[in-house]
């Protein structure tokens, strides 16, 4: 187990009522209801507390293009979870919410990603934390900025990881 934290390569600029950062996507049915739900789902015990949420935004599918367009987001939780006990906990509520997992990258009634733990980096099989594909992904950029706009990774803020990527398809919605 790898669990290490505030190393050069760390996490930086996390809200200071935030202990954890989720993503969440989804392209199947009802979009902008199905985020709602699951943050309904994520918040219903007292395990986890949402203290932000991003806005919502319209996204071209990413990976598998030949799917429907997405509505990601993301929220900033207080929780006092271990981390696989927050990943179980958006894992059950993807269930939940009946995820299938049809197919890698595939379409989805909700995903629920964790993208940053406080400052934590953890290298496991199961759980990689920081997410490892933030700095690629533009859907998930722009939403963590809304709830981090000063966080960092590795050194780099939002912003510089979002001046190599296109994001065009990544287009606010109405609130
Ligand atoms: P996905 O289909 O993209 O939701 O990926 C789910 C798989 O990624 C699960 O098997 C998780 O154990 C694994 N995983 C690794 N790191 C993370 C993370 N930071 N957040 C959510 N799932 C993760």
């Amino acid at each position: 187990m790898t669990d290490t934290s505030n190393g050069d390569a760390g996490v930086g600029g996390m809200p200071p009522a935030c202990d954890a950062i989720l993503a969440l996507g989804t392209n199947i049915g009802n979009r902008i209801e199905n985020i709602d739900e699951a943050i309904r789902r994520l918040s219903a015990g007292d395990e986890v507390e949402i203290v932000a949420r991003s806005r919502l935004y319209r996204t071209a599918p990413w990976g598998d293009v030949d799917q429907d367009w997405f509505v990601n987001g993301c929220v900033a939780v207080r929780t006092k979870l271990s981390p696989h006990a927050l990943l179980k906990h958006c894992q059950a509520v993807e269930n939940a919410m009946g995820r299938v997992r049809t197919r890698h990258w595939g379409p989805r009634v909700i995903d629920v990603d964790i993208l940053t733990i406080g400052d934590r980096q953890i290298r496991e099989p199961d759980l990689v934390v920081p997410h490892p594909l933030i700095a690629e992904r533009g859907f998930v950029l722009i939403p963590l900025r809304d709830v981090a706009p000063d966080l960092t990774l590795g050194g780099k803020s939002i912003d510089m990881m979002l001046s190599a990527l296109d994001v065009r398809d990544v287009v606010p919605m109405a609130p």
